[in-house]
């Protein structure tokens, strides 16, 4: 028997055991059991694009892919960030180009990272959520739940020293409480691998209560002081 008859009856055999298909992404070579004890997110997941593929174009996990969303925006930027934000669901205009924050509140991020003297492409970007809530509602708890072991994994990944949560949502989120962002905002909270957390107000926030920027250049001056602390 040659070489291609030899695979061929292999790919026979495994077809009458019911494997459908083959795949060189790592999750592949685990077996079911191993994989739903380890949660959502296997331990083999160790790269940013391996948890993009985990998730898939088309993540179907939760009810977001039967409302309308375009696309899963996984997030974008540095994978070795030291600063990362995260905010809360993308908007229409991420949905759109599958970027977080690319629209008029994406413009003032821009702004607060260039505030303290970096680049967009210096930080990473995520949000608790990667798919747009129809009409921009809130996610829902259920949504949150399905999507947070994969931002949880996301960080755990990048290791940023620093991270701001945008606004209320991605603050009570993150830090599992529900006290106001006003309350939590401006202080450093300790967070789960190491990272220093910083709440602030979210960009669109600002946007529509332009007398708050005072109060994220306050946060943001303490992002820059711990960024400039040496590790
Ligand atoms: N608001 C968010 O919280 N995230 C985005 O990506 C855009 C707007």
């Amino acid at each position: 028997m040659n070489d291609r008859q030899d695979v061929a009856r292999h790919l026979s055999v495994f077809s009458d055991l019911g494997v459908s298909g083959v795949s060189r992404d790592p999750v592949w070579r685990q077996r079911d059991e191993v994989r739903s004890a380890q949660g959502p997110v296997p331990d083999n997941i160790s790269s940013l694009d391996a948890l993009r593929a985990l998730i898939g174009p088309d993540c179907t996990r939760c009810k977001l892919h039967t409302l309308g969303r375009k696309q899963v925006v996984f997030g974008v930027g540095n994978p070795n960030a030291q600063l990362m934000f995260v905010g809360e669901a993308p908007g229409a205009d991420e949905d759109l180009q599958g970027e977080p924050f690319v629209g008029r509140a994406g413009q003032v991020l821009t702004k607060i990272i260039e505030a303290i003297d970096l680049k967009r492409s210096d930080v990473y970007i995520a949000n608790v959520i990667k798919c747009r809530p129809p009409s921009n509602r809130n996610p829902e708890p259920d949504e949150v739940a399905t999507c947070q072991p994969f931002l949880l994994r996301q960080i755990d990944l990048i290791r940023p020293r620093v991270i701001v949560a945008l606004g209320t949502f991605a603050a009570h989120a993150l830090m599992q409480t529900d006290v106001p962002i006003s309350r939590l905002r401006g202080r450093v909270h300790e967070f789960r691998n190491g990272s220093k957390l910083i709440p602030t107000f979210h960009p669109a926030f600002l946007l529509r209560s332009p007398e708050r920027k005072r109060d994220v250049w306050e946060d943001m001056k303490k992002v820059r002081a711990l960024l400039a602390e040496s590790s």
